[in-house]
């Protein structure tokens, strides 16, 4: 075997000429080259001696990135930094060495590297601590793109030579990676690096499914691929006849897409369409909806299936049409259609934006705004990031949401299309538009009808805001429903500035009255909740002088009381010191029995109770109790083997799966809808059936199982699905 083939994980290895040979495509200037070559020189001898864990020389994990870099078409800068961007942290080359060579575009950028990597150095295991590291890095990296793309283009190294270090490090690297990393990929656009990522992580964190999807994929493709191949042919025949430019390939979907479609939404492997696409690159828009004519007239297009991201992009810019067609022998396939523009954004995103181009006046701070203003969530990302009292994990929870959720568009009253988070709220809408129009709203008229400022927006919505000079403002119960990061720091800005204007007595006694009622949420009463709080070392952490201090700081939600709670360590109460009761297999279960520690609670499956419901025991011969809820027809005619029993509430935080069946009228995107309201409201769906009712063919009956905590939050998630557009029941199902 080739030795240098295991070495890099399996991947060739660059040489530097190689590398040069890549930029020196779009790069001629001969500054920027001789530029690039120092670099390369200064790190081959600062960095001799040291081996990567794979073992080969350093400089190679340097070459591989700068490649990486190369490839989207970045500049000179982020090239010499990305070559540069582990010497400050692992030699003893300084900053100020970097920017007297290089300048201090380059400095400032390995600077914000090195600040990254030395969080590493002071990582605890706690989860909190992590949080607060994840946060540390993203504002790190929101200041400058480039220093994102490096830190990507970084981790993607690592994670192509992960092989070499111990299970234990695979496994924590994949899940930061997978949690932090593939989606700031993914909301930048950098299609093929996210995918190369998640396919990676995947291969750690879940290495069976991984093994079994990839063989479903490559015995499909084999399956498949005459019938593609065909079908290929007779799409080309049909465009050339029309006389429009085209090129035409297929393409294999990654196996992280289709483990998300598998695991996460619950689709069976041979119910996906997409798992071979063609892609149809032309020359202009018109060509685009043109093909798309000549493809539907000859092919019959599966309903639901067609989408417009030209019309309505994506928000990480993404621009397409999508289509599922049936081919001549059967088979489905989506056919998707752009011009060369966009298929060199689909696959390098906000890179392809800003491909280096010589002497055009390339400034990186103009470039930065331009992104900013592109990608709105990365604006509200930066101006997020400035805040700095806000407990970790409310910080990356708002973050996550903004970044990382699924999005809906709706539209203003002149037609302009707006894209906010999943479960975003007319108030979002009201912050997304003006600052002033969140702060003086008074009302929503959703689709002529008036609505409640809470109502949950839906795509395709529009969207008008009431405001009024007499406005109270906002308060603190819309920080409860809104969803977008934006609007949550306008309206703590807007909250914190009236605050300004309170005395300090009252700010005090506001203060207290946050700490009582979020210590009382743990179980702590208010005397001691005020002794924990305004303890000596709570004061310090937060820099304040004394206890007053702090209860304003409070009463500012700088810190939050929550930020408190977490400082402390202070976890949900336990408060029944009963004796664990078991399940037939061992297994904790939510309900004990007085006076039957040791009998054996299992909880019905034809009724799934769960925490919340009214409930009752049913003594059983030999299995010990199963629990129905009180109103189950299983046992209605039962008198003398029930049993009273009780839920638990020392049980920290568990799901129970819950059958239920949705009524809805059906439309195209139904069940994706559903889907996506599910999976942003943190549901897990373990199975979905739908079904057309004979009798009556617009009537769709979805079955689905889902995994809830309790019963208060079965009838939010209730409530949520009949917020879904056609759906106007929900019934919990009892077998
Ligand atoms: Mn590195």
């Amino acid at each position: 075997m080739n030795n240098q083939v295991k070495v890099n994980g399996g991947y060739p290895l660059h040489t530097f000429e190689q590398l040069k040979e890549l930029y020196s495509q779009y790069i001629t200037d001969e500054n920027d080259l001789k530029s690039i070559e120092d670099a390369y020189n200064f790190i081959l001898k600062k960095h001799e001696g040291q081996f990567r864990k794979s073992g080969e020389p350093y400089y190679h994990h340097l070459i591989e990135v700068a490649y990486i870099i190369a490839s989207l078409k970045c500049g000179p800068s982020t090239i010499t930094a990305g070559l540069l961007h582990d010497v400050v942290e692992d030699t003893d080359v300084t900053i100020e060495e970097i920017e007297k060579r290089w300048g201090s575009e380059v400095s400032k950028i390995v600077d914000a590297l090195t600040k990254i990597q030395r969080l590493k150095l002071s990582r605890f295991t706690a989860e909190d601590f992590e949080a607060e590291d994840h946060r540390k890095i993203f504002i790190g990296m929101a200041k400058d793109i480039r220093v994102i793309i490096i830190k990507l283009a970084d981790r993607l190294h690592n994670m192509r030579t992960l092989a070499s270090l111990s299970s234990e490090r695979q496994l924590s690297i994949s899940k930061e990676t997978m949690e932090v990393f593939v989606p700031i990929a993914h909301r930048l656009g950098l299609d093929n690096i996210k995918c190369e990522l998640a396919d990676l992580c995947l291969k750690y964190l879940e290495p069976k499914k991984f093994e079994e999807i990839t063989s479903l994929l490559s015995k499909k493709e084999k399956s498949l691929k005459k019938s593609l191949n065909a079908f290929q042919k007779r799409l080309a025949d049909i465009i050339f006849a029309h006389n429009i430019p085209f090129e035409i390939s297929s393409r294999v979907k990654s196996v992280s897409s289709i483990y998300e479609k598998m695991y996460v939404k619950g689709h069976a492997f041979e119910d996906i369409y997409d798992i071979l696409a063609l892609r149809i690159i032309t020359e202009t828009e018109m060509q685009c909806y043109e093909i798309l004519g000549i493809i539907h007239q000859t092919y019959k297009p599966v309903p639901g299936r067609f989408k417009d991201y030209i019309a309505m992009p994506k928000p990480n810019m993404y621009q397409s049409l999508h289509t599922t067609v049936v081919s001549g022998d059967g088979n489905f396939y989506e056919v998707q259609i752009r011009t060369k523009e966009m298929d060199e954004v689909a696959e390098a995103g906000v890179a392809a934006h800003w491909a280096y181009k010589e002497h055009t006046g390339y400034n990186p701070k103009e470039e930065q705004k331009e992104i900013e203003n592109k990608l709105h969530w990365f604006r509200d990302f930066v101006s997020v990031s400035n805040e700095n009292h806000d407990s970790a994990n409310e910080y990356m929870e708002t973050l996550t949401k903004d970044i990382f959720e699924a999005n809906v568009y709706v539209f203003t009253p002149h037609g302009k299309v707006i894209e906010l988070t999943n479960g975003s709220t007319p108030i979002d809408f009201a912050y997304r538009i003006h600052t002033k129009v969140g702060d003086s709203a008074t009302g929503a008229i959703v689709n002529g009808v008036m609505v409640p400022l809470n109502t949950i927006l839906k795509t395709g919505d529009m969207v008008e805001i009431k405001t009024s000079k007499n406005s109270p403002g906002p308060n603190e119960g819309w920080l409860e429903f809104v969803r977008t990061s934006l609007a949550k720091s306008q309206i703590k800005k807007f909250l914190a500035k009236k605050n300004a204007d309170l005395v300090r007595e009252d700010k005090i006694a506001k203060g207290k009255q946050s700490v009582i009622d979020a210590f009382k949420d743990r179980g702590i009463e208010e005397d001691e909740a005020l002794g924990m709080a305004l303890d000596d070392k709570v004061v310090k952490n937060f820099e304040f002088q004394n206890s007053d201090d702090l209860l304003i700081g409070v009463s500012n939600r700088k810190p939050t009381a929550a930020a408190i709670i977490e400082f402390l360590g202070i976890k949900k109460p336990i408060t029944l010191p009963l004796g664990k009761s078991r399940n037939t297999q061992g297994g904790e279960v939510p309900v004990y029995c007085r006076g039957a520690d040791n009998i054996a609670i299992n909880l019905a499956s034809c009724c799934t109770p769960v925490p919340g419901d009214g409930i009752i025991g049913y003594i059983t011969r030999g299995k010990g109790i199963t629990v129905h809820r009180s109103n189950c027809p299983n046992i209605a005619n039962e008198k003398e083997r029930l049993i009273d029993v009780y839920w638990r509430d020392d049980i920290e935080f568990a799901t129970y799966p819950v059958d239920v069946t949705v009524e809805a009228n059906d439309r195209p995107n139904l069940l994706v809808d559903i889907m996506n309201t599910m999976s942003s409201a943190k549901v897990t769906i373990s199975s979905l059936h739908a079904q057309l009712q004979h009798h009556n063919r617009a009537l769709t009956i979805v079955s689905m199982t889902i995994y809830i905590s309790d019963a208060k939050r079965l009838s939010d998630i209730t409530n949520i699905l009949l917020n879904v557009k056609g759906v106007y029941g929900v019934k919990r199902i009892i077998h």
